[in-house]
């Protein structure tokens, strides 16, 4: 049964309606279009957000240009930079209900899962605020009793953020709020699709405290918006994280004033299950890897590399074990698998999975569900997949596994890195010697073992390879946004002369 909306805090029917947030106020676009969103699982309209231009982008990053540049937030003690990123994180983790209503009523994932995903959200939140008082340089005092070196960390500028529909929130709070535990000022581009919890946000950070200026958000496609503020001369760094292929173009645009890039790109992970393993155990790991978010996950172990001896009852097992997930309507707390978010991707698998039936064998799944009355798909596992085939190289980012066998250690390290990509990796084995040797020879940002999408917030993330560069979350992140600046101090009655 669904939730009561009413009692989540969006009466069922209402559709929200959001300006651009500059300045610290809602804004209409110049140029006046607007785009509307439909839930995916149901068709039903549930928002609509301004469809932005590049003006509207120069007027936010003049506002956040501005605000850094006057100090009103990077010329605050960290202490109280910290308190106002404390206040946001108790808000999302109190007051979670509403912002997971609007993110399951615009991704169409399951609402137990959105329910996770705004208090998780909050406690990076949380961590964020603490390094923005442990975020420190460095000193030298090797050089004599008349001189001293400082290493200072100042914050990089005003900052870019560029996000994608798989996880509106959570992948915001990757990035935001270490950019202001920094002391930067910041212009947010949420995706198309799934642009409200990132405007309920903006008003949030404003109760909090945060000065006007300093969180600027700019709804819209991502030509003309994001390209404008990758390109745009003011921003010193955009954070994004989406496709490969956007990626790159993010990168060209950089090259206009040098600006630094952080890019958490595509990944086609790599899923390894050793014959030793706890099978209960790897077999729910791997279904969470591809079912959880309808397999739009960008660390989806859709690679399922299987050593050959415990194929069979492996892939039994995992048949078996999958009819227990409940497929179907997103506000219903017992769903565990919701709708896909839109219908380019909706096609996109729908694709993949027809290329994949004339490449390998489909053990179940293989189709839409359309009785259910939206953009659905059945969880869908191919196996003897060979190594070249379309479906073991290409990210799907849908319900999709690809299941291969292996036969030793070095055969299951060789699949797993025959990828250009390099983002995360999950082992399943009992054996400490092997979980070693994977741990050290997979080309991943992230090796779990006995584990899948662990990421508590002290821990980076991020990729290598064509996965992209640069760490999200743990103290790494709140570095990405500084600078480092190096200071001489010395005494100038011992100062060393040049012409004498
Ligand atoms: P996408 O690349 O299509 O879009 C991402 C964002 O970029 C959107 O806001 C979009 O509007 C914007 N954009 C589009 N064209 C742009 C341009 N020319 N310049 C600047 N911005 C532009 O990706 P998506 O379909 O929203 O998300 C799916 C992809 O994201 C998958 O490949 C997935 O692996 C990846 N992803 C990665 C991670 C990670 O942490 N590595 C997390 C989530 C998603």
């Amino acid at each position: 049964m669904s939730i009561d909306r009413t009692e989540w805090g969006v009466a069922e029917g209402y559709v929200r309606e959001y300006g651009h947030f500059i300045d610290g106020t809602d804004e209409p676009s110049i140029g006046g279009e607007r785009i509307e969103r439909h839930n995916p699982a149901s068709g039903e309209l549930v928002a609509s957000w301004p469809a932005g231009t590049i003006t509207d982008v120069d007027r936010a990053v003049k506002a956040a240009v501005r605000a850094f540049e006057d100090g009103r937030w990077s010329g605050l003690t960290a202490s109280q930079r910290s308190d106002v990123l404390g206040a946001v994180s108790r808000k999302l983790k109190s007051d979670w209900k509403r912002l997971a209503l609007i993110e399951s009523l615009e991704t169409g994932k399951a609402i137990s899962q959105s329910a996770d995903e705004i208090p998780w959200s909050g406690d990076m939140w949380d961590f964020a605020a603490g390094q923005a008082r442990a975020l420190h340089g460095d000193s030298y005092s090797g050089f004599g009793e008349s001189k001293l070196a400082l290493v200072l960390r100042e914050p990089i500028g005003p900052v870019g953020i560029i996000t994608p529909w798989n996880y509106p929130m959570v992948v915001l709070a990757q990035k935001l709020p270490y950019a202001l535990a920094a002391g930067c000022t910041v212009v947010v581009k949420p995706s198309e699709f799934t642009s409200g919890t990132t405007l309920e946000l903006a008003q949030i950070l404003r109760e909090a405290g945060l000065p006007d200026g300093v969180f600027n958000v700019v709804t819209g496609y991502g030509n003309p918006v994001g390209q404008r503020l990758a390109e745009h001369h003011d921003i010193r760094l955009v954070s994004f994280t989406g496709s490969t292929a956007t990626g790159r173009k993010v990168v060209e645009a950089s090259a206009s004033n040098m600006k630094k890039v952080v890019l958490e790109l595509g990944g086609k992970n790599p899923n390894v299950i050793f014959a030793d393993a706890d099978l209960d155990a790897a077999v729910d790991g791997a279904i969470k890897a591809f079912v959880y978010n309808s397999g739009a996950e960008c660390c989806s172990g859709s690679r399922v590399i299987v050593e050959r001896s415990i194929m069979d009852s492996f892939v039994a097992k995992l048949d078996e074990r999958l009819d227990t997930v409940s497929i179907g309507d997103p506000l219903d707390p017992a769903t565990k698998m919701g709708s896909i978010n839109n219908k380019p991707q909706y096609e996109k698998i729908l694709k993949y999975i027809e290329i994949g039936k004339d490449e390998a064998t489909l053990v179940r799944g293989g189709g839409a569900s359309p009785q259910l009355g939206g953009l659905f798909i059945e969880p869908t596992v191919f196996k003897d997949v060979p190594l070249d085939a379309t479906i073991a190289k290409e990210e799907i980012f849908g319900p999709v596994i690809a299941v291969i066998p292996f036969d030793s250690i070095d055969d299951a390290i060789h699949i797993a890195n025959d990828t250009e990509y390099g983002l995360a990796s999950s082992v399943w084995t009992s054996d400490l010697a092997t979980a070693t040797k994977m741990a050290r020879k997979v080309n991943a940002g992230v090796v779990w073992v006995n584990t899948f999408l662990d990421l508590p917030s002290e821990i980076p993330v991020g990729g290598v390879r064509q996965s992209g560069y640069g760490r999200e979350n743990g103290r790494y992140a709140a570095e990405e946004y500084t600078v480092v600046k190096t200071v001489v101090l010395q005494d100038p009655s011992a100062a060393p002369r040049y012409l004498v």
